[in-house]
């Protein structure tokens, strides 16, 4: 099955060369054997890069100082820079603002809470989905980032955890969600290769856990069921925003291609397939979508048709720079999970982070341009 990408409206440049992880460690074998040099020699570049998050083969002194160079020139290319990083939180939220040498921006942000560390990723450089109230979606799309540009995201900071280069000591980073900028479905063969890589035990991968991934869709209907086959238990988080089609359409212009019927039935299918709890998140706008008329029917479709397998996530809006939106009031707020809750379908407020260091999806990068 071919999965429609949305088109994109900027210009789309070339992805960057092969990066070591690009490749699975079979892959990385084989890349061996044509340099000449012992398969084994993966293994080891691997241990250092999933297990030590070290990724300058120059510093991996198992290697014989002849072929370091070799394979820094083969398996190593230059990816992700770092321009800028903003705290706030008082240290336990770390935005960071990447540059490729091609000039790409995007953005991850890495968030420390008592229990866990969670880092959201970018997959896309800028976004085709153009969603009104995010910063991203009014940029429009740069390009699709490789594989490698998105693990690299989660190997620094994996590293910046280990180290203990965050507020609260040494940790390890536990949680990655693809809630950055870009649409992962959109970007899907990318994806899901990032994901086995953060997911597969080391050496292989990072070792995080399936079940603390979450890809975070528009609601592309056909990658959802694709990825409910792939025989992963990543969780889907779903932006519906809207429990009507109407308004769905300006809201998540995604809509208009695949609609809330279809969407849903999709997440249906993903908790079928997968058992797992699909994530609904529901960006709260004041005199937008925030009428308890929308939560009775919000809890009534879940309900319907999710039964257990849902869970709403209301994201108080962020607003961005320009727009005219904001949040809706603290009661309105209350009333709205209230009404949810009264249909038989959990809902909770997302805790908001890094409000004033722009981290509202794309904010940053949007500054940067
Ligand atoms: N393209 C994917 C993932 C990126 S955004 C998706 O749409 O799901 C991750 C979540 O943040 C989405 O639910 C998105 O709608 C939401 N979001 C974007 N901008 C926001 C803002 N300004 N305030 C609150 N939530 C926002």
């Amino acid at each position: 099955m071919t999965i429609p990408v949305p088109l994109a409206r900027g210009p789309r440049r070339g992805l960057p060369p092969t990066h070591f992880a690009d490749l699975t460690l079979s892959e990385v074998k084989n890349k061996m054997r044509e340099l000449g040099m012992p398969a084994f020699r993966a293994d080891q570049i691997a241990r250092h890069y999933y297990g030590r998050y070290e990724a300058d083969p120059l510093q991996m002194t198992d290697l014989p100082t002849g072929i370091r160079e070799a394979v820094k020139d083969a398996l190593f290319p230059q990816l992700l820079s770092p321009v800028r990083y903003i705290e706030a939180d008082g240290g336990a939220t770390q935005k960071t603002l990447w540059k490729s040498p091609d000039g790409t921006v995007l953005e991850s942000v890495l968030m420390r809470y008592s229990d866990r560390a969670t880092l959201c990723i970018s997959s896309q450089a800028g976004c085709a989905q153009a969603c009104p109230f995010c910063a991203t979606g009014q940029l429009g799309i740069q390009r699709q980032l490789s594989a490698a540009e998105i693990v690299e995201q989660v190997r620094v900071a994996a590293s910046t955890m280990e180290k203990g280069e965050m507020e609260g000591g040494p940790g390890r980073l536990s949680n990655v969600v693809f809630m950055g900028m870009g649409e992962p479905l959109a970007n899907y063969k990318r994806v899901l290769r990032a994901i086995r890589q953060i997911t597969a035990p080391i050496p292989q991968g990072f070792g995080i856990s399936q079940r603390h991934v979450t890809v975070s869709t528009v609601g592309v209907a056909p990658a959802i069921r694709r990825l409910a086959d792939e025989d992963l238990a990543v969780t889907l988080a779903i932006s519906l925003h809207c429990p009507d089609d109407e308004l769905r359409n300006t809201l998540v212009p995604a809509n208009n291609r695949w609609p809330l019927a279809d969407v849903i039935d999709a997440a249906k299918y993903y908790a079928d397939r997968t058992g797992r709890r699909i994530s609904i998140e529901y960006a709260f706008i004041r005199d937008v979508n925030d009428q308890l008329w929308r939560a009775d029917m919000l809890g009534q479709l879940l309900h319907r048709e999710l039964q257990q397998m849902a869970h709403v996530n209301l994201i108080p809006l962020n607003p961005t720079p320009g727009s005219e939106w904001d949040a809706s009031p603290r009661d309105r707020q209350d009333a709205f999970v209230q009404h949810v809750r009264a249909q038989g379908v959990t809902c909770t407020v997302r805790d908001t982070r890094g409000q004033d260091i722009a981290a509202a999806c794309g904010q940053l990068a949007a500054e940067e341009k």
